[in-house]
């Protein structure tokens, strides 16, 4: 598509080595092209600037001859907007579709379908392989969208909820104007789970009563609340032939949670959701979903109501380029150490302070018991500029089981993907402080 003519202008020979470093310079941008994969080493941020202004410049509000009489025209007022949009203005999807080529958009739309194949082989080297879309909203509104599509593609009208207390999820399901059966978690020893003999039964009920039920399992969640088994609702889905979403909000930077998908991938799974933020390190706004199954992604897909904005796209694939595969496994490395390093911290402090560091399976965050109030102690550390660390009472309904008793008071901290050593090291300093 470039053509830029250079000759005569200087001598052939000085030409020629001026070409070489041009298209030296343009050669890792044709490879994402060529490729469409995520980059084993990331991509320097001219380049990413200098591919997404490619892109943009094939819309058609950048044409200078179009003649614009809609009433949406990509019509922006300040610069500002085309910077926010990276010159995406005209936002990605049809009226009818998300993922549907825009044709007042050839850029956006080849931008959002190579976001989408960089995205899946992203997954593949993390050893899942899925078809994956890229989405315009967060977790709790992409899994809106796959419950929605499970009630259009299987007429599902009540969502089973093995208790995990997050709101997102809860509103998402009354949000997609469902019902929703809870079940409830037990305990055992320190850890909340629930069971998956309760989560067949509420199945065999609601089928009973005549519903059509799907099930919404949690991955990944604050300790002590374990993950859902996946593999084993996977096999129930199968069995009884329910739709499986799982709210998988943080599971792409830890392999214990990819393996846990890998395994219940060969069941049934419809849709796993991710965060872009969480995940790939975006400002928050975006979503990932991916599964076995692309008509159901394109089932998902048609539910979005309308266009919409590029730009928490544009982060994700500028994540995907920026960070590149080497760098990713760096950074789960990384995030396994610090792990590592906040609960020998919090095991110290557990033994000077007679508390208890809580048994969990976490592979992300990590549990200290407390003797005083801890949302008081949340609420110290936050005046202290730690964010992050969440305090619960043990008679909280919104913390590990709905009817609310649990054995301690206690805090979370997590070390997820990011995370500095020092901040680990100081918010424990500070807990101490608090506590000792
Ligand atoms: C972060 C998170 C959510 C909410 O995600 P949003 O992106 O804010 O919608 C939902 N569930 C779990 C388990 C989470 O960790």
């Amino acid at each position: 598509m470039l053509d830029f003519n250079v000759s005569g202008l200087i001598p052939k020979n000085m030409e020629k080595r001026g070409e070489l470093v041009f298209s030296e310079n343009l050669k890792e941008i044709e490879d994402i092209f060529n490729h469409r994969k995520i980059p084993e080493n990331g991509l320097s941020n001219e380049k990413i600037r200098l591919f997404l202004r490619f892109l943009s410049m094939m819309d058609t509000d950048k044409d200078p001859k179009s003649i614009r009489i809609g009433e949406r025209e990509a019509r922006i007022v300040s610069s500002v907007h085309d910077e926010l949009s990276y010159g995406f203005c005209h936002g990605v999807g049809r009226s009818g579709n998300l993922i549907d080529p825009q044709p007042k958009a050839p850029g956006a739309s080849i931008m959002y379908s190579l976001t989408n194949k960089i995205l899946e082989s992203f997954l593949k080297t993390l050893g899942i392989d899925v078809y994956g879309i890229s989405t315009p909203v967060s977790t709790g509104m992409s899994i809106s969208l796959c419950l929605c599509a499970a009630r259009k593609k299987y007429a599902s009208n009540v969502v089973i909820y093995p208790y995990a207390a997050h709101k997102s999820p809860i509103k998402a399901v009354s949000f997609a104007g469902m019902k929703m059966r809870l079940v409830e978690t037990v305990l055992d020893g320190d850890k909340v789970y629930v069971p998956v003999e309760e989560i067949e039964s509420a199945v065999k009920k609601e089928i009973e009563l005549g519903n059509n039920p799907c099930i919404l399992s949690t991955l990944t969640f604050f300790p002590p609340r374990n993950s859902d088994d996946i593999l084993e609702i996977s096999k129930i889905c199968e069995i009884y032939d329910i739709p499986h979403i799982v709210n998988g909000a943080y599971a792409l930077q830890n392999n214990f949670y990819i393996e846990k998908l890998k395994k219940a991938f060969k069941y049934r799974i419809d849709a796993v959701v991710s965060s872009s933020d969480k995940n790939l390190l975006t400002p928050i706004g975006g979503g990932i979903i991916f599964s076995k199954n692309q008509d159901f992604l394109k089932e998902i897909s048609h539910c979005y109501p309308g266009r919409a904005s590029a730009t928490p796209i544009v982060s994700t694939l500028v994540s995907l380029l920026s960070i590149g595969s080497k760098n990713y496994i760096e950074l789960m490395k990384n995030q396994k150490s610090s792990k590592k390093l906040l609960d020998d911290l919090l095991y110290d402090l557990s033994k000077k302070t007679g508390n208890k560091l809580l048994d969990s399976e976490s592979p992300i965050a990590s549990c200290i018991s407390v003797n005083s109030n801890p949302v008081e102690i949340a609420a110290k550390l936050y005046n202290l500029r730690v964010t992050g660390p969440r305090g619960v009472t043990k008679t909280d309904k919104f913390g590990n089981c709905y009817t609310g008793n649990y054995i301690y008071d206690y805090i979370v901290m997590n070390a997820a993907i990011g995370v500095k050593t020092e901040d680990v090291v100081n918010a424990v300093d500070k807990l101490e402080k608090i506590i000792l």
